[in-house]
């Protein structure tokens, strides 16, 4: 197991004092950070040295909500509404078949990995019967070394009929999933139980969903209140026009509950958010490139609970940067909240490493550089013309960085990008052979669109 030491960076530690060490050391054995040293202090003798100076040393970042699926429709559909983007997105993905499906994720997984995104989110939807891509995910996940979170997706009710599971079904692969995989890889894979949309469940679902959540003690994701279709599609299902009261009916709120959006929410809606502890993710990029509506930075910020900044999928967000997505968050809260005191710069660095680590359950692994915790680290370039010069390291890393500042990746105490350098593929062979995979299969679908 690689013993290293990470010298002359500045080490960015987001432990609870928020250190900063210019010059300092992070030690890593046995996949675990073993310490970390101010400038000055001696490396032990018997570690590899990893230079990084004119770098930033940090926790690897946590992407907390995409759709690796969506890797292929990244060009495809910016210029379209909601609705129709949906379609273009949907029509593409269920063209795939199982190579393209495995490249697809590769690619994502491998995006990811060089944006310096250590952990992600995955909110998986798939149409019924795709137990065996969930699974090949899971084990690619565990190849590439990430921490991967995967929200497996379901729907019950008004979606597309290949998408519709019966909740037996949903159930028996929940169990399944949840019992074969959550906590494998000394923790790095790890389930979510994911009611994908609010109207696409029944009451009944979300309190199966319930139920299974306190049974196995595993996380609730869901999209809630992203655009101003969610009450036009909850009204339809359940007469009413409210996300948050389809929650409350299916006993769905609280700390252990992840929600994605919250654009259209109402302020006595964030109240009931605020008083059961229920956690939000934000996707600034996304609700913004997309128009769906504007996130909720400045009510969620001052909730009082742990959030997260993601960055949603390729297709939505073109990369998986969230340096983008901070800047972004932080731009929205401004300039809603009239000037630079509305949010701070470390909170949204916060946001991206510790918080979210906080909110998936996850602090004590991952989201700060501490000793014990697993070594998640990452090595930003900030000796460049795109950087330099760099006065304030959380100031460049929130507004002047982007995820191709990223240098180095080590995941779980072992190299996974170095020098730029991915190390778990071919980076030309993948890239070609997802160029390949993606434009057969929007062939395809453009054909079945034009007979259809
Ligand atoms: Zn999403």
């Amino acid at each position: 197991m690689t013993r290293l030491a990470i010298t002359n960076g500045s080490v960015v530690t987001q432990n609870a004092a928020r250190d900063i060490h210019q010059g300092g050391t992070v030690l890593v054995e046995n996949g675990r950070i073993a310490s970390v040293l101010p400038a000055g202090a001696p490396v032990p003798a018997g570690f590899e040295t990893l230079d990084a100076t004119g770098c930033a040393v940090l926790p690897g970042l946590i992407n907390a909500h995409t759709h690796l699926y969506a890797s292929f429709g990244r060009s495809l559909s910016f210029g379209e509404g909601l609705i129709q983007w949906l379609g273009t997105q949907k029509n593409l993905i269920s063209q795939f078949d199982d190579e393209d499906f495995h490249t697809c994720i590769e690619v994502g997984l491998a995006l990811n990995l060089k944006s310096g995104n250590t952990c992600v989110v995955d909110a998986m939807a798939l149409p019924a019967g795709s137990e065996h891509r969930y699974r090949d995910a899971l084990r690619l996940a565990e190849r590439y070394k990430l921490q991967y979170v995967m929200a497996r997706a379901y729907t019950s009710q008004l979606v597309s009929p290949e998408y519709v599971e019966d909740l037996p079904t949903i159930e028996r692969s929940m169990r399944a999933l949840i019992e074969e995989f959550h906590g494998s890889a000394d923790g790095r894979i790890r389930i979510e139980l994911s009611p994908n949309l609010p109207w696409g469940l029944s009451i009944e679902g979300f309190r199966m969903t319930r139920r299974l959540a306190d049974e196995y003690g595993v996380p609730i994701h869901l999209h809630t209140a992203e655009s101003v279709d969610y009450p036009v599609m909850i009204e339809k299902a359940f007469g009413h026009r409210s996300n948050i009261q389809v929650l409350q009916d299916g006993h769905c709120l609280g700390p252990d509950v992840q929600l994605l959006g919250c654009a259209t929410l109402t302020d006595d809606e964030f109240e009931v958010i605020a008083r059961t502890g229920t956690r939000v993710i934000l996707d600034p990029i996304s609700g913004t490139t997309i128009g769906t509506g504007e996130p909720p930075v400045l009510k969620v910020i001052h909730n009082g609970h742990p959030s997260a900044v993601a960055t949603n999928g390729m297709a939505s967000a073109g990369g998986q940067d969230i340096f983008e997505a901070m800047k972004t968050m932080i731009s929205l809260a401004r300039t809603r909240g009239g000037g630079a005191d509305a949010m701070p710069m470390q909170r949204a660095l916060d946001m991206a490493t510790i918080e979210s680590a906080r909110l998936l359950g996850l602090e004590q692994e991952i989201g700060s550089l501490e000793a014990g915790k697993r070594a998640d680290v990452i090595c930003v370039d900030l000796a460049n013309v795109f950087c330099a010069p760099t006065f304030d390291v959380v100031a460049t890393l929130v507004f002047a960085c982007t995820s191709r500042d990223v240098r180095d990746v080590i995941a779980g105490g072992e190299f996974a990008v170095r020098d730029r350098k991915l190390l778990m593929a071919d980076e030309a062979e993948l890239t070609a052979r997802a160029t390949a995979r993606a434009g057969a299969a929007l062939q395809r679908a453009r054909h079945q669109e034009r007979v259809a």
